[in-house]
């Protein structure tokens, strides 16, 4: 570049929740800093977001609900739930930190109410502040003590917004500088410097600012990118998008470019439109009618075993009794797609091949006869035979299948990605050789975070804030 038209000790590229935090804790580390962000308001995903973090570890809301935690139960918890390839040093640091991070952002302004929700669900309908995310369903009650982690910030509302409003408040109040409506396009690599600016558009022309100590890259993932889709993450390309257009991909294409690393391109949460009350109390069965996992277990593993590795057929089976007990506002707007008076009759009516379904419920009573699920193991509490008139519900449904047309858009799974730039524990991004770029650091869900092929409701929001944090003191700290 001919030269230099601003710039700040830090440059943040993206104000969700890893930026924001990455910003605060640079700017509370003494130096200058600057957040760019493309669009003219601030928060990205983070802010339309069910604003869940996972946290526990034995926080104060823990407590307060009666839960004793520790990080030993919270690290075995998360390294079998991330799934194959979960990073086990990051979730190992992640676990030692999260009530030191829990206060933290009760510091910051936070406010999570010290009450419990106890039924399965993606969203309560409450302020409770704490709910399971499947701690206390197979396998993961039987390798670890249970303690429900999913933390939620206490809004009537939308919960992502009142988590980023007090972030982008918390920004402000550090000293950040804040630029809206700035494209950021290229990364500044000085041979001699590594990373030591960026290239931006705003409004048409553009920019190039100096990150003295550093840049640390927070522009979300690449779930709105259909050819990075197509090359890294095709089993995702099709399904209904979780993000904005924003989630372009655009911040690991340009650390790429600059030689990074990237982990786990084909990681994804695939979330499932069928209501996690409904589906504890019934059945979910694959497209030859056979059931493939404990229908108890956090929805969103359910979503992914059933995109990853049934072939995205899915089908929710349930008797009347069991819907009825579902109350209104927990069944996500669905009605059941078929309603038959006998087993026989709704397999006929969704096609399945004479005695498939039922003998899947024939074997499942069977054992529900006595509480037990010996295939799966879903928690006695849940077991029961289906009765009398069932229904069904598809996961393919659409528009017509709802009672307010909330999944009218690519299927019933809904996605979005968890792989990244390759990083140290403290964000530093990593060369393909396994060296540190220097001055280039990345978090959130532009890096590859805790996850495997696994996910849990709010570990985005929790280590794109964890780690957020952690890259900006590391952008802070760094002298060239
Ligand atoms: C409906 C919904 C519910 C969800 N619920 C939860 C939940 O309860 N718990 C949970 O953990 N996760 C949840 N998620 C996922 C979670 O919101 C995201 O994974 C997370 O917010 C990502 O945070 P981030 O900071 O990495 O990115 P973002 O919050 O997306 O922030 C990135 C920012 O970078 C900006 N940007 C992008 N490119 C550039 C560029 N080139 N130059 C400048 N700026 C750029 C974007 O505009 C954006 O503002 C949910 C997502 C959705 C959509």
């Amino acid at each position: 570049v001919a030269g230099w038209d601003d710039g700040a000790d830090v440059i943040v590229v993206g104000s969700g929740c890893a930026g924001a935090c990455a910003a605060i804790e640079a700017a509370r580390a003494g130096v200058s800093v600057m957040l760019l962000e493309r669009t003219s308001g601030f928060g990205g995903t983070s802010a339309l977001s069910g604003g869940a973090l996972y946290l526990g570890g034995g926080t104060a809301v823990q407590a307060a609900c009666g839960f004793p935690d520790t990080p030993e139960d919270m690290f075995s918890f998360l390294v079998a739930a991330m799934g194959p390839g979960a990073d086990e040093r990051r979730i190992e640091e992640y676990a030692a930190g999260s009530v030191a991070h829990f206060d933290w952002l009760v510091d910051a302004g936070v406010p999570f109410k010290p009450s419990f929700w106890a039924e399965p669900t993606w969203t309560p309908p409450t302020e409770d502040g704490l709910m399971w995310m499947g701690e206390n369903s197979h396998p993961f009650r039987e390798l670890a003590r249970p303690a429900p982690r999913g933390h939620r910030p206490a809004a009537a509302g939308h919960r992502g917004w009142l988590l980023m409003e007090v972030l982008t408040t918390a920004v402000a109040a550090a000293g950040v500088r804040t630029v809206g409506d700035t494209l950021v396009e290229r990364l500044v690599w000085d041979p001699s410097a590594g990373v030591v600016g960026v290239v931006a558009r705003r409004f048409g022309e553009e920019v190039v600012l100096r990150a003295g100590h550093g840049v640390v890259l927070a522009a979300g993932g690449f779930i709105a990118n259909n050819d990075m889709l197509a090359q890294f993450a095709p089993r995702l390309l099709d399904h209904s998008k979780v993000g904005t257009d924003n989630d372009d991909g655009r911040a690991i294409r340009m650390a790429q470019a600059v030689g990074a690393a990237t982990k786990r391109l084909e990681t994804a949460q695939a979330s499932i439109n069928f209501p996690p009350a409904l589906m504890a109390r019934g059945i979910v069965v694959n497209g030859s009618a056979a059931r493939f996992i404990n229908e108890d277990t956090y929805p969103g593993r359910v979503g992914q075993h059933a995109l990853f590795h049934q072939g995205g057929r899915a089908f929710l089976v349930f008797d009347e009794q069991g819907y009825e007990e579902v109350a209104e506002d927990l069944r996500m707007g669905r009605i059941p797609q078929w309603t038959c008076e006998t087993v026989a009759e709704l397999e006929a009516e969704m096609g399945f091949p004479e005695r498939a379904l039922q003998a899947t419920v024939e074997v499942y009573n069977f054992h529900a006869e006595r509480g037990e699920d010996p295939l799966f193991h879903k928690q006695a509490k849940w077991v029961r035979p289906l009765r009398g008139a069932v229904g069904a519900m598809d996961v393919a449904a659409r528009r017509a299948h709802t009672n307010d047309g909330a999944l009218d858009q690519g299927t019933g799974f809904r996605v979005f990605t968890l792989g990244g730039v390759h990083t140290t524990v403290q964000g530093e991004v990593l060369d393909r050789e396994g060296d540190v770029i220097d001055g280039l650091y990345a978090a959130g869900r532009t890096s590859s975070g805790i996850h495997g092929w696994g996910y849990i409701s709010g570990t985005s929001l929790g280590d794109g804030t964890f780690f957020g944090r952690r890259a900006g003191r590391a952008a802070a700290r760094h002298v060239r």
